[in-house]
């Protein structure tokens, strides 16, 4: 079996890389290291732009609503011991979902255009012979890199930002339908804490700082006792406990033959003045398979 592409990583880019290739007859293969359950490192806000995006592309965004997610209609800012807030207007939902979620929810939209996926398989090594590729002992005319912001090597080159974050279930006495962000220091905003709703009472909860600092995790508990846990009422648990992973948003460390067929992380789409990334994972996947984009929204 030779295929037309082999995108390594079903996350986001990859798995709306692989739709979208789909919809035009090619026959995609995605390779995932992970197990088809395992639970990212992301703090699952999906903004109504990635929504709307999905949408433009059909794949409707109704279903997630129904999951075990929760809709967001704005979020509030919290620092210099005020806070304020903003509503994100009609029509303009956003959504708190586990990622795992939201990327099973993507496979299967790459599934049903006939991509396949075969999870559990790190692709370490890629061989090129004549016009084809050879990953894993797969053949493909192409090869998307769609496996995040660490690149090929693993190695992350010193610009990257970096973001901790765990699930938490509790009753918490904030507004389920916002995003939190505190700016827990006053003196450096470019680093902050968020807690998502994600559904049900689960929560996502972490810290995102735009430059590596080996103190990330004196700060998430820091805030975490500061401000989270004063929210919450009577026992709280957690669901995945705290673990850091870079975020890309920087040419990464790859040979240049690679680095034109990389797609979201792995290209270095995410948005480093505050690390979302989802949306932009999106549309690079789209622009990538050579996809209409829609109107707005595609820019920082
Ligand atoms: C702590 C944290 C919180 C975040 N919160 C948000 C948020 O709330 N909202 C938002 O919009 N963005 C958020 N982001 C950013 C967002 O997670 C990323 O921008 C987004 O996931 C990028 O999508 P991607 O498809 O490029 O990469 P990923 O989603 O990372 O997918 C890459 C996939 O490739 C697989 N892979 C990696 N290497 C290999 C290999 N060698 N072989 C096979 N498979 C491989 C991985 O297992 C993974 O499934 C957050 C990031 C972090 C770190």
């Amino acid at each position: 079996m030779i295929y037309d592409y082999i995108i390594v990583g079903g996350g986001i880019a990859g798995s709306v890389c692989a739709y979208e290739l789909g919809k035009k007859g090619k026959r995609c293969l995605i390779l995932e290291r992970n197990s088809r359950q395992a639970e990212k490192v992301c703090g699952g806000g999906v903004s109504y732009k990635a929504l709307r995006m999905l949408k433009e592309i059909g794949i409707a965004a109704e279903p997630l609503f129904l999951m075990n997610a929760r809709q967001v209609g704005g979020h509030v800012i919290y620092e210099d011991g005020g806070c304020t807030e903003k509503l994100y207007g009609e029509g303009r939902v956003s959504l708190g979902i586990q990622r795992t979620l939201l990327d099973q929810y993507l496979l299967c939209a790459a599934a049903h255009v006939h991509a396949q996926i075969q999870f559990g398989q790190r692709a370490a090594m890629v061989t090129k012979s004549g016009e084809l590729y050879e990953v894993n002992g797969f053949l493909a005319r192409e090869l998307v890199w769609a496996s995040g912001a660490r690149g090929i090597s693993g190695e992350i080159p010193k610009e990257q930002s970096i973001g901790l974050s765990g699930q938490i279930a509790a009753n918490v006495n904030l507004a389920e339908d916002r995003f939190h962000y505190w700016y827990f220091d006053a003196a450096d905003h470019e680093k902050y804490f968020w807690a998502f709703p994600i559904g049900g009472h689960l929560w996502n909860v972490g810290v995102w700082n735009r430059h590596f600092d080996r103190k990330l995790k004196n700060d998430y508990q820091y805030c975490l006792e500061a401000f989270f846990l004063h929210k919450v009422s009577g026992k709280w648990e957690y669901v995945r406990k705290p673990r850091a992973e870079f975020l890309g948003h920087c040419d990464q460390r790859r040979p240049d033959s690679y680095r034109k067929n990389g797609i979201g992380d792995f290209a270095g789409t995410c948005n480093p003045v505050n690390g979302g990334g989802i949306h932009y994972a999106i549309r690079s996947a789209i622009a990538y398979a050579g996809a209409e984009g829609g109107a707005d929204g595609y820019s920082y």
